[in-house]
């Protein structure tokens, strides 16, 4: 069955590595261009520059993100929460030498718009507060001595929150569809089972013969199907009740899956007391061994508290030519030969 949430998060992850790298590289790429054109001076003097140690996060993240990059979001966490005392810093390096905040203005927007991307509108607005608050305490200590740094630092200040708020709002419109998207899902799921016994329906039996008959075509892997029909079941309403009935088409879907799950085939309810049994990648002499081992596995126990037995037929794929109604016709052939040999039997 295909799984769509999980191919969402995965999609999300990937997206997650993806702008957390071109980030990284991005900013390796400015240290060393802009290095080279405007040299920091000495090598003693470089280091009290915040964009190399920036730029030495970054190159942790790219590392540690070859290594386990399933761990995006801790890399992340981890970037940002060291990035903080780095752009005090240097913020406190700008204003106390007058110069303009131009370009750390221009990474720390980048780097806000990337926290809500990576860390989602919780941890992203976490961030942003502490980034804001930052640069209001660094404005605060060492107050910017022009006008015109001072518009300058307040143009940063408030581009840096324009982009945080525009961040959060876009991030929390992809965080609520992922969240109706998951919901839908469920339901969707949940549509597809059958309400008494929660074993997949008819619906879902279909699409999942049709998928079964179109991977053995292209590999040309067998493929089986048991249709299984409790005896006499009309007897045990009769007897015992409807809501008793019920219990045994619970009780018959919940062994039939106990048997069924190691083999990787599929347990559904076709309808009434009918049940549909998948095997991809069995045989039919695998098959009869299996549908064999059920008829056995029901009849040897109580179901319910009463005796039940089920009959089974058994059909299997036969080539290209094969179609899912030739297929459900073999075997509801065969299981009203397993009816008129007597019933509780396999055919
Ligand atoms: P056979 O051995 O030939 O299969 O006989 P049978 O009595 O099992 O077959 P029949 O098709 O005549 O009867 C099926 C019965 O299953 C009739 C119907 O009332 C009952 N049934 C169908 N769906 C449900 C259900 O959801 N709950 C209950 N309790 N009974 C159901
Ligand atoms: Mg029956
Ligand atoms: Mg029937």
């Amino acid at each position: 069955m295909s799984r769509p949430v999980t191919l969402l998060e995965n999609q999300l992850l990937r997206t997650r590595q993806q702008v957390l790298r071109l980030m990284a590289v991005s900013y390796l790429i400015y240290t060393f261009v802009s290095s080279f054109i405007a040299p920091p001076g000495a090598f003693p003097e470089a280091y009290q520059y915040g964009k190399y140690w920036a730029a030495l996060l970054c190159l942790a993240a790219l590392v540690a993100l070859s290594v386990v990059p399933r761990r995006v979001t801790v890399i992340a966490l981890a970037t940002y929460a060291a990035l903080l005392p780095i752009a005090l810093w240097e913020m406190q390096r700008q204003l106390s030498k007058d110069l303009l905040p131009y370009d750390a203005a221009l990474w720390l927007t980048c780097g806000v718009a990337l926290g809500f991307m990576l860390l989602g509108s919780r941890w992203g607005t976490v961030f942003t507060n502490g980034v804001l608050a930052l640069v209001l305490f660094a404005l605060v200590r060492t107050p910017p001595t022009t006008p015109s740094l001072m518009a300058a630092w307040f143009t940063g200040l408030l581009v840096v929150s324009v982009m945080a708020a525009i961040s959060y709002t876009v991030t929390r419109f992809i965080e609520s569809n992922l969240v109706m998207h998951e919901q839908d899902h469920a339901k969707l799921k949940a549509a597809r089972l059958d309400s008494l016994t929660g074993v997949p329906g008819r619906a879902a039996l279909e699409e999942e013969l049709n998928r079964g008959l179109e991977y053995a075509r292209k590999t040309g892997t067998p493929l089986s199907l048991l249709v299984g029909d409790i005896d006499h079941f009309k007897t045990v309403n009769d007897h015992h009740g409807h809501s008793t009935g019920d219990d045994v088409l619970r009780a018959v879907a919940k062994r039939l899956r106990r048997n069924v799950g190691s083999t990787g085939g599929m347990v559904g309810r076709w309808g009434g007391e009918e049940f549909v049994v998948l095997l991809p990648g069995l045989a039919k002499p695998d098959a009869l061994v299996l549908a064999e081992r059920l008829r056995r596995e029901i009849s040897d126990s109580q179901l319910a508290g009463l005796v039940i037995t089920t009959s089974f037929g058994v059909a299997s794929y036969r080539g290209p030519n094969d179609s899912a109604d030739q297929l459900f016709g073999r075997a509801d052939q065969a299981l009203y030969e397993a009816k008129r040999a007597g019933r509780n039997s396999v055919r």
